[in-house]
């Protein structure tokens, strides 16, 4: 796909995470995989205001156009691309259940079986690093190729999928676990979950199951 095309989709993806109360400002960004790097969007603009020509390339290096900032974030969107050949598209806010729960420190547990809409049967929680550091994309290394979707301690959340749109779906998925973890947590504090067999089940069935999209 050409970059103007991309670039177009990154920002529609940007607006609709407002449009789902994903995310709180600017706070979010959003990227794709791109030649041999990636499409990210720019440090500090709100999302209104972007136009397709102000969406960053920074390549496998992590350098970046002349002119142009990426979204201080930009390390650990890199190092995911690099950690899933297998995935394209790459999600991030710090949407308020998500965060709350990696406040708690927590994993969301296997509470819901759309646990395994992220390829495994929990949300794993990644520890605390600076935003912006190569240590926290280190993490986030290690995260993402455990799951498909993270939390970042006092942070927020990462989703990744093979498209932008699959990615987006996604991160609300996440959040609606979060909710609800915290919705249960709020009533007992022991959350009951589904068996690992199950969820064993229920991923075998996910290799089916998804968002459709072209
Ligand atoms: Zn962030």
């Amino acid at each position: 796909m050409n970059r103007k095309i991309l670039s177009q989709e990154i920002i529609d993806t940007c607006l609709e995470m407002n449009e789902l109360g994903l995310n709180q400002g600017t706070s979010g960004n959003v990227s794709v995989r791109y030649s041999d790097g990636m499409l990210i969007t720019p440090s500090g603009v709100p999302y209104k205001k972007l136009i397709p020509e102000m969406i960053v390339f920074v390549d496998q290096s992590g350098c970046f156009e002349d002119g142009k900032v990426p979204s201080s974030e930009w390390h650990f969107h890199l190092a995911c691309f690099k950690a899933r050949p297998d995935l394209n598209a790459v999600v991030h806010n710090h949407a308020v259940n998500a965060t709350a729960v990696s406040i708690l420190n927590h994993n969301i547990p296997s509470l819901h079986y759309m646990a395994a809409v992220t390829g495994t049967d929990h949300v794993p929680c990644i520890p605390y690093s600076t935003f912006g550091t190569e240590a926290l994309a280190e993490s986030v290394t290690a995260g993402i190729q455990e799951s498909k979707a993270i939390i970042m301690q006092h942070h927020g959340m990462i989703a990744m999928e093979v498209n932008l749109e699959k990615a987006l779906w996604l991160a609300n998925e996440v959040e609606v676990l979060a909710k609800l973890y915290l919705k249960v947590r709020s009533i007992q504090e022991k959350v009951p979950v589904l068996s690992a067999e199950e969820m064993q089940t229920v991923l075998g069935k996910f290799k089916f199951y998804g968002l459709k999209s072209e």
